[in-house]
C-alpha cells in the first residue's frame, strides 16, 4: 500500500476513461492516460536507481508529463522536489546540494547548466512541449505495483517562496498532504462534475498539491493551462465550475472587459490565496461576476490552515475560520491573546510537515514538541471566529520603541483617492530605530498629500516619515510583494 497514491489513483480504477484534463490546442488526457504516463515515470525512476526515500528534483515547466512526473515519482516511492523555474544556476546550486536528489530533471535548454550541479544524481531532461531524455528513458511497459510508503513517510520537499529568507525545504509526508486534500474537497464540495481552471505554477504548494490533488481526489476534471493568460482563461470560464488563484490572476482578470457576469455564470467557485487579497478587490470581482471569491490562508509548511465558509459568510479581509482537523491559536509572550488582539499565529493538525530538510535547529525553534507549529504570520480571530493576517513577525515596524502593523497603515493608504495599491515598511533609522517608510502605487498621487491624509488618521508614531511614488510593486512568481527587496532599496533614507 502506497498511502497516498493509492488516493491519487481512485478515480483512474473507478472512472478510466473520464477526462482528467483537456489543455487548448491540445488532446484530452483521460485518467487512465494520466497514471499509464505517470506508471512508465516510475518505473523509469526505479530503473534510474531511485531507491524509497530518494529525491526526485524537477526543474522544468509545467507540462501534463511534468505533473506525472510527480506522481510517478510518488509510485515509485520518491520525494518530489520540485523547484521554482525562475531560480537560477546559482540557486539551482545551493538546492540540488542541499537536496542531494538520486534524480535530477531540468529543461533541456538548461542541460548543460545543470548537470554539473547534479552531483552524483541521474540526470534527465523534459521540455515545456513533453518531450526530452526522460520520456525516451520511458519503459514501453503497461502497470506498475506502487512501492509500498506508510503515513509517515515523507512525500515531497517543497521549498518555502523565499519571502522572508532564504528558502527552507518543508519536508511533507504522505498523510500530510492526503489529509488536508481529502479535507478541502469536502469543505469547497468538490465533485466529479467539476471543471477546476488550472493555471497556476506547480512547483509550489498552491498548484500542485491544494489545485492538483484536490482535482484527483475529488475525480474532477480540470483545464490545464501552462501559464496564467486572461484570455485562456476567460475562454475555458464557460465550460469550468471553479479556479483557484493568487490575488493578481483576480486583479488582472478585472481588467478584462469580457469578466461579466455572464462569462463566470457556470462557476460555482473562486478561491485565493498565497498572499492577501485586497478588500477592494472582493468588493470588484462581486460587482462584475455576482460571486463573492472564497479566500483561503495555507503555507507550504502546512498546506490550509483556514478558509472562509463555502456557505455561511464569505468576510473579505479576512481568511475565515480553521479548517477540520486544524487547531489555530494566537499567541503573545508565551500565552494566548484575548478575542481581536493580534499575535503570532500557531497551528497543530494532521497537515502540519514534518520539519525543514537538513535544519534540525530551525524545526526546533518553529515546531514545538507538542505539535504546534509558529507560523511567523501575525493575526486576530475576532468574535465569530473569523481570523485575519495583519502581516508577518518579520515584517513588523518598531518605531520609537511602538509596535507598528503595517497592513492597518497599508489600508488607511489604500482607501486615498488614486492610490491602486501600498507596501508599508521599516527601515532604519538613527533617532526611531525604524522609521515607517510608505511605497504606494498610484500614478496621480502625490506624496506630501498622502501624508497630510494620514495625519489626521493615524497616531504620530504610524505615520510614515517617507512615501515612495512607484509604478508597481516588486513580487515574486505567487504575486507576493518582496518586501525584503523594499528594504533593500530604501534602506538608506535615514542613514
Ligand atoms: P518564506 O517562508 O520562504 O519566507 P513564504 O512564507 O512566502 O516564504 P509560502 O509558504 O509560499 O512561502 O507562503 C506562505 C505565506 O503566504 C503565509 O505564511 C502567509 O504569510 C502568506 N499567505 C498565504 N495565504 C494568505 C492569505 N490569504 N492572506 C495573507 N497572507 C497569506
Ligand atoms: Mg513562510
Amino acid at each position: 500500500q502506497n498511502h497516498l497514491a493509492s488516493r491519487l489513483a481512485r478515480h483512474a480504477g473507478r472512472t478510466p476513461d473520464k477526462v482528467f484534463a483537456t489543455r487548448p490546442g491540445q488532446s484530452d488526457v483521460t485518467y487512465a492516460q494520466l497514471f499509464a504516463g505517470a506508471e512508465r515515470m516510475a518505473a523509469a525512476l526505479l530503473a534510474a536507481g531511485l531507491a524509497p526515500g530518494d529525491r526526485v528534483a524537477v526543474q522544468v515547466e509545467k507540462s501534463m508529463e511534468a505533473l506525472q512526473l510527480y506522481i510517478g515519482t510518488v509510485l515509485a516511492g520518491g520525494i518530489f522536489l520540485p523547484l521554482n523555474t525562475g531560480y537560477t544556476a546559482a540557486e539551482l546550486g545551493y538546492f540540488l546540494g542541499d537536496a542531494t536528489p538520486a534524480v535530477v530533471v531540468c529543461d533541456p535548454a538548461r542541460r548543460a547548466e545543470i548537470a554539473p550541479l547534479a552531483g552524483s544524481a541521474a540526470v534527465f531532461d523534459l521540455a515545456p512541449d513533453g518531450t526530452g531524455s526522460l520520456i525516451d528513458a520511458l519503459p514501453d511497459v503497461a502497470g506498475f505495483d506502487a512501492v509500498a510508503r506508510g503515513a509517515g513517510d515523507l512525500a515531497a520537499i517543497l521549498y518555502t517562496s523565499g519571502t522572508t529568507g532564504r528558502s527552507k525545504g518543508a519536508m511533507l509526508s504522505h498523510a500530510n498532504l492526503a489529509s488536508n486534500s481529502e479535507m478541502l474537497v469536502g469543505y469547497w464540495q468538490f465533485t466529479d462534475a467539476d471543471v477546476l481552471i488550472h493555471a497556476l505554477p506547480i512547483f509550489h504548494t498552491h498548484g500542485l498539491f491544494v489545485a492538483t490533488n484536490v482535482a484527483l481526489f475529488a475525480g474532477a476534471s480540470i483545464v490545464f493551462l501552462a501559464k496564467f493568460d486572461p484570455e485562456a482563461i476567460l475562454d475555458a470560464m464557460p465550460g469550468a465550475t471553479a479556479m483557484m488563484g493568487v490575488p493578481t490572476f483576480y486583479t488582472r482578470l478585472l481588467e478584462n472587459p469580457r469578466l461579466t457576469r455572464e462569462a463566470a455564470s457556470n462557476m460555482r467557485l473562486f478561491v485565493s490565496g498565497s498572499a492577501p487579497m485586497l478588500v477592494d478587490t472582493h468588493e470588484k470581482w462581486e460587482e462584475r461576476t455576482g460571486l463573492r471569491i472564497l479566500e483561503r490562508y495555507g503555507m507550504t509548511e502546512t498546506n490550509m490552515n483556514t478558509s472562509n465558509p463555502y456557505d455561511g459568510e464569505r468576510r473579505p479581509g479576512t481568511v475565515g475560520f480553521p479548517l477540520p482537523g486544524v487547531e489555530l491559536r494566537v499567541m503573545a509572550d508565551g500565552a494566548e491573546v484575548a478575542t481581536g488582539e493580534i499575535g503570532v499565529i500557531e497551528v497543530r493538525g494532521a497537515n502540519v510537515f514534518q520539519g525543514y530538510w537538513q535544519m534540525p535547529e530551525k524545526t526546533a525553534e518553529e515546531l514545538k514538541p507538542d505539535g504546534w507549529f509558529i507560523t511567523g504570520d501575525l493575526g486576530i480571530v475576532d468574535e465569530r471566529g473569523y481570523v485575519s493576517i495583519v502581516g508577518r513577525s518579520k515584517d513588523l515596524i518598531i518605531s520609537g520603541g511602538f509596535n507598528v502593523y503595517p497592513k492597518e497603515i497599508e489600508e488607511a493608504i489604500d482607501d486615498l483617492p488614486g492610490v491602486v495599491e501600498s507596501a508599508v515598511i521599516g527601515v532604519p533609522h538613527p533617532d526611531f530605530g525604524e522609521a515607517v517608510v510608505a511605497v504606494v502605487v498610484g500614478e496621480a498621487c502625490d506624496p506630501s498629500a498622502i501624508s497630510g491624509a494620514l495625519s489626521g488618521q493615524l497616531a504620530k508614531f504610524k505615520q510614515p516619515k517617507h512615501v515612495e511614488i512607484v509604478a508597481d510593486l516588486p513580487r515574486n512568481t505567487m504575486g507576493k510583494v518582496q518586501k525584503k527587496e523594499l528594504r533593500d532599496r530604501y534602506g538608506q533614507l535615514f542613514t
